[in-house]
């Protein structure tokens, strides 16, 4: 008589080649994709994208808070030099 096949090596169907494969062990509950190297590629992107649609403000809030600060000290540093040099 057969043993049941524990979950985590049942093949499982991976969403990007729709391939089967066996997931791994370890990251059977969260794996959706297998380890071809263009579905890793895939799974990767898919997930920034997730993440990016979870937090749609970063990008703004990182150029409010860190690039404008950073303009705005180079380009006191700019004008220091230029009162420096004679305009
Ligand atoms: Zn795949």
């Amino acid at each position: 008589m057969d043993r049941p096949v524990p979950a985590h090596n049942r093949p499982r169907r991976c969403v990007f080649c729709g391939r089967y494969y066996v997931p791994d062990a370890r990251t059977s509950r969260v794996q959706k994709a297998c380890s071809r190297p263009a579905c890793a590629k895939a799974r990767k992107q898919s997930a920034q994208a997730v993440w990016l649609s979870k937090n749609p403000n970063y990008f703004r809030n990182r150029y409010a808070t860190y690039v404008k600060e950073w303009r705005r000290q180079k380009r006191e540093r700019t004008e220091k030099e230029n009162e420096r040099n004679g305009g």
